[in-house]
């Protein structure tokens, strides 16, 4: 978000004109953030053969899927669902990384019969997978090596009792199956939680994938999954990309030579592609002063953006209908009712009703994590691209909630057709 000619805009596109004419609650996207996050990255690993899969999770929208598939892209998957979202946006199945945990193996087979790449996290789910296809499918395994990473206990996967991945010291359990079943094993994966603050611990993950690596003799792939941190405060440390492209893309070239072959190095950002890239868009219905603060009531919630009350992120938020007003102290929280709470104590600039709050960085994870909690219409999404506002998700009805709901007789009670329109 840029501040020009006194207004907050995207790629010059003014935000506040983009609420008055898709209305709020409203995510907004900006597809230059986006390509110049993927840039960045791809930039990072020179010439490396460096393959970004799309952790499409973040912000699954097909106009999302769509752009990254435009800028070469791949897609990593952690659902079959999502497998399909990817090929109904126009993704080959071979660049679709199906990465699932704890489902069962008829989910599995659904991504074979997709013709994706099928990663493995399971060691009973990996000995099913060679007695079902032997070496007529190839797989990926996803190995834990127990590197604790990460912001917070929820977003960390790689601490030993994580539920994600299969133990380092479980490959030579692993050897015995892929040799038994004569399984072709393509790529490695490894993926130590979200948010790692520092190069060091992709390059300690690593070393020990180059270490597994010596097991297996038909890799393709490494993937080092994900992680890297974006700034939700103006003074956060984040994952520098360029100093880990450096030393991780020298550390890789090395290792590939000892290998024999030049494998390719895949990563699979969700929210370094995304975050930055979108704001939530809402109203402020009531501003309320009560003994201990003043409250700015929105009109959205946890139903729509949930990161602050589940992770306890921080957002910033900045009321753009104001954006010379005196900064004011704030608490500002949604209708629903649960303490709802997006922001205590900001200083934001005075809030009057009516104005339009941007809730900032909340590209990845927002939208994908909402719900119908007190059955409120998810937002409506809107991408900037091409210098356009262009509506992608339009704002749910009455209709939406009622869709998937079967009538039946109950008592003597009449089933009602909805009669109006709301
Ligand atoms: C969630 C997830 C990602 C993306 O993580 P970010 O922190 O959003 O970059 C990548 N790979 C896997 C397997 C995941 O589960």
């Amino acid at each position: 978000m840029q501040f020009e000619d006194g207004r907050y805009r995207f790629s010059g596109v003014d935000l506040l004109s983009v609420a008055d004419e898709f209305d709020s609650p409203l995510y907004v996207y900006d597809a230059n953030t986006m390509i110049r996050q993927y840039k960045r990255l791809q930039d990072a690993f020179g010439d490396v053969k460096l393959k970004i899969k799309y952790a499409c999770k973040a912000l699954s929208n097909q106009a999302v899927l769509k752009l990254f598939r435009s800028l070469g892209s791949g897609l990593d998957a952690v659902s079959i669902q999502e497998v399909w979202l990817g090929l109904h946006a126009g993704y080959e199945p071979s660049e679709i990384l199906f990465t699932p945990n704890g489902v069962s193996f008829d989910e599995i087979k659904l991504g074979v019969e997709a013709g994706v790449v099928i990663n493995i996290d399971n060691i009973a789910i990996l000995e099913h997978f060679g007695h079902e296809y032997g070496n007529k499918v190839p797989c990926c395994i996803r190995l834990n090596p127990h590197i604790v990473a990460g912001g917070n206990q929820h977003i960390q996967t790689g601490h030993i009792d994580s539920k994600f991945g299969i133990s380092v010291h479980q490959l030579r359990h692993v050897e015995r199956i892929v040799k038994t079943y004569d399984i072709r094993v393509n790529g490695l994966h490894v993926h130590t939680g979200s948010e790692i603050l520092d190069a060091g611990v992709f390059l300690r993950a690593a070393e020990l994938m180059f270490e597994s690596a010596r097991h297996f003799e038909h890799l393709q792939f490494i993937d080092f999954g994900s992680g890297f941190k974006v700034a939700y405060k103006d003074d956060d440390v984040t994952t520098d990309i360029e100093e880990l492209g450096q030393k991780l893309g020298k550390r890789f070239r090395e290792f590939c030579d000892q290998y024999g072959s030049e494998l390719e190095l895949w990563f699979e950002p969700g929210k370094f592609l995304v975050s930055e890239s979108g704001v939530l868009l809402v109203k402020v219905n009531t501003v309320k002063q009560t003994m201990a603060t003043v409250f700015a009531g929105v009109d959205s919630g946890q139903n729509h953006l949930i990161r602050p009350m589940f992770y306890d992120a921080y957002h910033h938020i900045v009321n753009i209908s104001n954006p010379t007003g005196k900064p004011r102290v704030y608490t500002v929280v949604g209708y629903i009712c649960e303490t709802d709470t997006f922001a205590w104590d900001r200083k934001i600039n005075e809030i009057r009703e009516g104005d339009i709050l941007a809730i900032m960085n909340a590209g990845a994870y927002g939208f994908t994590m909402s719900n119908n909690y007190n059955s409120r219409f998810r937002p409506a999404e809107v991408l900037v691209y091409n210098g356009k506002a262009q509506l992608i998700r339009r704002r749910e009805t009455l209709e939406d909630l009622l869709n998937t709901q079967v009538d039946v007789q109950i008592g003597n009670l009449q089933t009602e057709k909805v009669s109006q329109n709301f």
